[in-house]
């Protein structure tokens, strides 16, 4: 029963995190509304009589598209290190929470929760942030890489739908439906779908660390259990989460890691979660 409310804990403060980052879609959709405006302007700018593109501006037009693009480049890291720093502090929080819990009703020998207040302060956050900012994953690119090459990636797929715009002659009308289509189509490879994934990887990837650092902290924690998530999809193969959470690590059990050992997030859009141990 006891073990239980430890475990609630947790969960109460995942389910936080999820619901921050549920905001996510919301927040980034009026940034990207702003894009689309941005590019209306600047489309209906240089259009003629007639509501076409003037196939003379078509220079200047792909020059304030990559000016316009380098700034949702910036706004997109910018709102995706706050969602860092958000999972930061409610990671932070909750292990701290089931700490306390843990060392007031449970509690046996040293209680170092005073330490471990005092270590993650404003400083230490920030430092903590700027790592998983900076981490690189196995591909060996961190989240900037990734933002660039994918503004890159867009910036070429828009001016590619302005060019054929352009030489079928068609409307602007429809060149900004096709832009739009192209950033904000919620399946497959649009841009938004890929942002999103970065923000679901990164943010996990944060709060993991987080509740690493603190079990690695905290003497009472014996182990960290590799839990599924529940919309974990049935592979045909036994898949790298699956071995995390039903092997038997450090012989304290199925999934369960020595806090130091604990592996990173495998790979991306990771939603598994982690349970302390006492
Ligand atoms: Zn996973």
């Amino acid at each position: 029963m006891m073990q239980n409310r430890a475990v609630k804990i947790q969960k109460e403060y995942r389910k936080l995190y999820l619901r921050k980052l549920n905001t996510f879609e919301a927040d980034y959709d009026s940034i990207l509304n702003k894009y689309l405006g941005k590019v209306r302007k600047i489309v209906f700018d240089h259009s003629d009589s007639s509501g076409n593109l003037q196939r003379s501006s078509q220079k200047t037009v792909k020059r304030s598209l990559r000016i316009l693009d380098n700034w949702l480049r910036i706004e997109t890291e910018d709102i995706i290190s706050r969602y860092i720093l958000e999972a930061i502090k409610i990671s932070l929080l909750g292990q701290v929470k089931v700490l306390n819990w843990y060392y007031k009703y449970r509690g046996k020998g040293k209680n170092n929760l005073p330490l471990i207040k005092n270590k993650y302060n404003k400083e230490r956050i920030m430092e903590i942030s700027e790592k998983v900012l900076n981490k690189k994953w196995s591909d060996g690119l961190k989240i900037s890489d990734r933002l660039d090459k994918l503004s890159n990636s867009n910036n070429k797929k828009i001016n590619n739908i302005l060019s054929k715009n352009i030489n079928e002659n068609d409307t602007a009308v429809s060149l900004l439906h096709d832009v739009s289509h192209r950033i904000h189509n919620p399946v497959g490879s649009s841009y938004k779908f890929r942002v999103l994934r970065i923000a679901r990887t990164e943010t996990n990837s944060a709060y993991q660390l987080i509740q690493k650092l603190i079990a690695s902290d905290a003497d009472l924690v014996k182990g960290i259990k590799w839990n599924l998530s529940p919309s974990h999809p049935n592979y045909e193969h036994y898949e790298v989460c699956e071995r995390y959470a039903q092997e038997d690590h450090a012989g304290l059990g199925a999934g369960v890691y020595k806090p130091e050992n604990l592996p990173d997030v495998p790979h991306p859009e990771c939603l598994c979660y982690l349970i302390f141990l006492f």
